[in-house]
């Protein structure tokens, strides 16, 4: 019955193991999660209110599939008062999550054989979604002696005539790794003359930590701003994952045509009162919220990675970005799916496996989490880890 498409996709691990822990703790066990990737905070207050006065105001209509104008023009605004990008309304689009951002753009960029460059450790989704428009997902293996960030040398020597496109995710899932302006100036010397397309994921864009500067791939200069399509929303910034919205901006207008236009037979326009709301999170109403929630996350990731680091056997690079630690264990004689699944089993602590993301030896622990939990479940890794060393 199944289209031989559809069993060839796996399931996000990310939610998978999220789900089984929720599921566990339903159960009565007495697990703590550090899987999801996932905000602990509140959507900010301003934004609630804009989707009651929304709702009020009888805005449950269907509304432009690629969005109403007023929130494609407070994308465009954000573009350019934080990135310095310029873009008109017909360059942008929003949509259900970034996820359907990025599945759209695939589907309407790839062909059968097309080859798409990934950095590993990659976010779980990238593979699966490549290859479900057809095409050939390359890894490009990183580790933690280069902070987990390709050098121009590994992208001119993947590049063959038949990439497509190479994907950049700055702040990293699950790394936190951040690519400096400089870094990207030397992959744009590499992608110069070729007509290789750069999807840059930009959706940890405002969690930067310890006076880290962020740029924008799409920034870097008029070629890079021609072949960048830039992925971003508020699901993680602004702590609004549930109410699913993202977006997508690029040069070309016929690029988001299509992506519209495939968007205009499948979901058609992200919910209604979400469009109103998002324009909070866009227009600077929510800043000093965000800038509350980071410094929050900046605190965690401070007192935690001493506490990672104090632990014989494993290790993390601190990070500059995003809410992740991926740590190293390669001391523990366990490849990473094991060691998730007997540290769950035995002290009830959900992690993903690095195998997830291309690399395994190393897990990935979200501190988006409030920071006493955080303490008791680094305080139980170090108990597992001590039985397995
Ligand atoms: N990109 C990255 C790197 C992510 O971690 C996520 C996480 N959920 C997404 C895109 C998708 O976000 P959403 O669909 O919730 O906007
Ligand atoms: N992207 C988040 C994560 O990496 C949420 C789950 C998902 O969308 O895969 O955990």
């Amino acid at each position: 019955m199944l289209s031989n498409r559809i069993q060839t996709l796996s399931e996000s691990l990310t939610i998978a193991i999220t789900t089984l822990a929720q599921q566990l703790k339903r159960e009565g066990k007495d697990v703590i999660g550090f899987s999801a990737g996932e905000p602990d905070f509140d959507t900010p207050e301003v934004i609630k209110k804009a989707a009651v006065e929304a709702i009020e105001k009888g805005y449950t209509k269907y509304t432009p599939v690629d969005g109403i104008p007023e929130l494609k023009e407070a994308i465009c605004a954000k573009l350019a008062r934080d990135n310095g990008l310029h873009y008109t309304t017909d360059q942008v689009i929003a949509s259900n999550g970034a996820k359907q951002s990025l599945f759209n753009l695939f589907q309407a960029t790839i062909d059968p054989g097309d080859e798409v460059i990934i950095p590993a450790p990659y976010w779980v989704t990238y593979p699966e979604l490549v290859k479900y428009s057809g095409g050939k997902p390359v890894t490009l293996p990183t580790d933690d002696t280069t902070a987990f960030k390709i050098t121009p040398e590994q992208l001119r020597a993947a590049i063959t005539p038949k990439t497509k496109m190479l994907i950049l995710t700055t702040p990293s899932n699950p790394t936190g790794s951040v690519y400096s302006k400089s870094e990207l100036e030397a992959l744009a010397d590499v992608l110069e003359g070729t007509d290789i397309l750069v999807a840059s994921d930009e959706m940890y864009e405002k969690l930067v930590y310890h006076g880290t500067a962020f740029t924008a791939t799409a920034s870097i200069n008029d070629h890079m701003f021609e072949r960048t399509i830039t992925i971003n929303g508020l699901s993680k910034s602004v702590a609004m994952t549930g109410w699913r919205f993202g977006y997508c901006a690029s040069a070309h207008r016929d690029l988001i045509k299509a992506m519209k236009k495939l968007q205009s037979q499948s979901t058609s326009n992200v919910n209604s009162i979400t469009q109103h709301a998002a324009i909070k999170g866009l227009d600077g109403s929510a800043d000093a919220d965000i800038e509350r929630m980071r410094q929050a996350f900046e605190a965690r990731c401070d007192e935690a990675v001493e506490l990672f680091n104090a632990i014989e056997g494993l290790s993390v690079v601190k990070p500059e970005g995003a809410f992740y630690f991926f740590v190293n264990h390669k001391a523990v004689e366990l490849d990473s799916m094991a060691f998730a699944k007997k540290m769950l089993e035995e002290v009830g602590v959900a992690v993903v496996p690095g195998a997830g993301f291309g690399l395994d030896g190393y897990f990935r622990f979200s501190f988006a989490t409030d920071i006493e939990t955080i303490r008791k479940g680094i305080a139980r890794i170090a108990d597992f880890t001590a039985r397995y060393r």
